[in-house]
C-alpha cells in the first residue's frame, strides 16, 4: 500500500481480536475510549460502572494519577534496560515490595509480562528444581477440570477449559487433572461451600496411578476465576497441601486473579492459611495499566538452583521485558496506592455487603446459583434451550447498554469490581444487573 493512503482509523478489519466473536462484534461494536476510577467512556458518550476491574485487573480504579505520573516519569527516565545479566535499581526494589506482602515463605521474585507467561515460568520452575536436585524422573504436571492457567502451552496443557485445549492438538505429554468442585449440593452457598474437601484425595488417586517420584507439581487456582468463579471447598486447599507435600509435589498457587486484594488479603493464600510453594501472580500487580508477571517462589526452590560454579546461569529462561522499568514503575506506584487507601484488605470489609447484594439476585428468573468472596462473585444462568451461551452474552449486551460492564463465561455472569466500590456503587451494579435479568 502506497504511504499516502492510509487506512480509515474506524476500519475495523484488521485488527483480529482475542477471545472475541469478530464477525459478530464487528457489526455491532462496543468501544471504550476512556476511564476513571469506577468508570468507563464509551465511545458514544455514555458512563459505564466497571463491574469487572477491566479483565480483573484495575484493583485500584482507573487512571490513578499516582500510577500515571509514575509511568510518565519513568519512559522519560530509563525506557528500557536489557534484563540479562543487567539490572536496574526498581526490579529490585520491586522484587522485596512484593516479597514483603507476599505469605511468609515466598522469598524470591521472577518477573514476565503476563499471566500465561507466569504459569508457563512457574512449570518450567517446578521442573527444572527437581532435575537440579538429581529428581529428572519428576515430570509430570497435574492441573484442575475447569482451570485456566492462561493460553501458553504449558498453561493450556494444565488448564482444563475444553475450549482452550480442544483445537490446538495434543499439548504437554504427561499431564492430568484432577476434578473440579463444582458440585450441586454447594449451589446458593454464601462464602466458602461444605462440601467437597475430599474432592481432593484425587490427587491420591492420580500419585497411586503413577507414582509420586514421577510427579513434579500441581497447580491450580486457589479460587477459579476465569472459568466462572468456583469457590474452594472448606478444608480443600488444606488437604492438596498435606497431600502435595507428604509425596514432595510442589504446590503452585495461580494467583493471577486473586492477588492483590480480591479475597480480602493481599494474596488468596493468606486468606485460606495455605502457603504453597511458588505463586504466579500478573494483572493488580500493575493495576492492569502496564503488561506485567511474576512468579513468587520458596527459598528451597529459588535455593536449589544456586549450586555449581558461580558463573554459571542457573536458570535458562527469561524474556526480553522481565522487570521492564515502565512496567516495575507502574508496579511499585500501584503498590503504594493499594497501600495508602487499604485496598489490599478492603474487600474484607465489604464482603457481607456484596454478598447480601448478590445473592438479592437468587430469585430472578432462570438464575441457578449465586457464588461469593471477597469481592468477586458469580450469578450463574441456565442456558437457553441447551444453547450454552446465549443468554449469558444477551445478558452481558445488554448490561453493558444499561451502563455497567460485567463478564459472562458460557452462561456464569462473573463480577470483580474495582477494590474502590462503594456501597452505593454495589447497589447500583447489583441494582442494574437485577433489571437486566429480569429479561433473562
Ligand atoms: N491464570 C489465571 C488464573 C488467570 O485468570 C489468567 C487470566 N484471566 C491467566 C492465568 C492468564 O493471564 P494473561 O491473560 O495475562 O496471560
Amino acid at each position: 500500500m502506497p504511504l499516502d493512503r492510509k487506512p480509515a482509523p474506524n476500519d475495523l478489519r484488521a485488527f483480529w481480536m482475542p477471545f472475541t466473536a469478530n464477525r459478530q462484534f464487528k457489526s455491532a461494536p462496543r468501544m471504550l475510549v476512556a476511564s476513571k476510577d469506577m468508570h468507563y467512556t464509551t465511545s458514544d458518550g455514555r458512563q459505564v460502572l466497571d463491574g469487572t476491574a477491566g479483565l480483573w485487573c484495575c484493583n485500584a480504579g482507573h487512571c490513578r494519577p499516582r500510577i500515571t505520573e509514575a509511568v510518565q516519569a519513568q519512559v522519560g527516565e530509563l525506557d528500557y534496560a536489557p534484563a540479562f545479566q543487567m539490572g536496574h535499581p526498581l526490579a529490585f526494589e520491586l522484587a522485596n515490595r512484593l516479597v514483603d506482602i507476599a505469605p511468609d515463605g515466598m522469598e524470591h521474585v521472577f518477573y514476565c509480562n503476563s499471566g500465561s507467561e507466569a504459569v508457563d515460568t512457574a512449570l518450567k520452575i517446578a521442573l527444572a528444581y527437581h532435575r537440579a536436585r538429581g529428581d529428572a524422573a519428576r515430570t509430570r504436571l497435574i492441573g484442575r477440570e475447569r482451570g485456566y492457567h492462561g493460553v501458553g502451552f504449558g498453561g493450556i496443557s494444565v488448564g482444563g477449559i475444553v475450549n482452550n485445549r480442544r483445537h490446538f492438538g495434543t499439548l504437554l505429554a504427561g499431564v492430568d487433572h484432577m476434578p473440579h468442585t463444582h458440585l450441586p449440593e454447594n449451589v446458593f452457598t454464601k462464602g466458602q461451600p461444605e462440601h467437597g474437601a475430599n474432592l481432593a484425595d484425587e490427587l491420591e488417586r492420580i500419585v497411586a496411578l503413577h507414582g509420586a517420584e514421577t510427579i513434579a507439581a500441581v497447580i491450580v487456582e486457589p479460587m477459579a476465576g476465569s472459568t466462572g468463579v468456583l469457590m474452594p471447598p472448606k478444608g480443600y486447599l488444606e488437604k492438596l497441601r498435606a497431600i502435595t507435600k507428604k509425596h514432595g509435589i510442589l504446590l503452585i498457587f495461580d494467583e493471577v486473579i486473586t492477588g492483590f486484594g480480591r479475597l480480602g488479603s493481599p494474596f488468596a493464600a493468606q486468606h485460606f492459611g495455605v502457603v504453597p510453594d511458588m505463586i504466579t501472580c500478573a494483572k493488580g500487580l500493575t493495576n492492569g495499566v502496564i503488561p506485567m508477571g511474576a512468579v513468587l517462589a520458596s527459598a528451597q526452590i529459588h535455593d536449589a538452583f544456586m549450586q555449581g560454579p558461580e558463573h554459571i546461569i542457573e536458570l535458562f529462561h527469561g524474556y526480553t521485558y522481565s522487570g521492564n522499568p515502565i512496567s516495575c514503575a507502574a508496579a511499585i506506584a500501584t503498590l503504594d496506592t493499594y497501600a495508602e487507601e487499604g485496598l489490599l484488605t478492603r474487600a474484607a470489609g465489604l464482603e457481607t455487603y456484596w454478598q447480601e447484594a448478590i445473592h438479592s439476585l437468587r430469585d430472578h428468573p432462570n438464575v441457578v446459583d449465586i457464588r461469593n468472596m471477597g469481592l468477586i462473585g458469580a450469578v450463574e444462568l441456565s442456558p437457553i434451550d441447551g444453547q450454552p451461551g446465549k443468554r449469558g452474552f444477551d445478558m452481558f449486551v445488554k448490561a453493558f447498554e444499561a451502563g455497567i460492564l460485567i463478564r459472562v463465561t458460557g452462561d456464569i455472569i462473573a463480577m470483580s469490581p474495582p477494590l474502590i466500590i462503594s456501597e452505593a456503587q454495589i447497589d447500583e451494579l447489583i441494582g442494574t444487573l437485577g433489571d437486566v435479568l429480569k429479561t433473562a
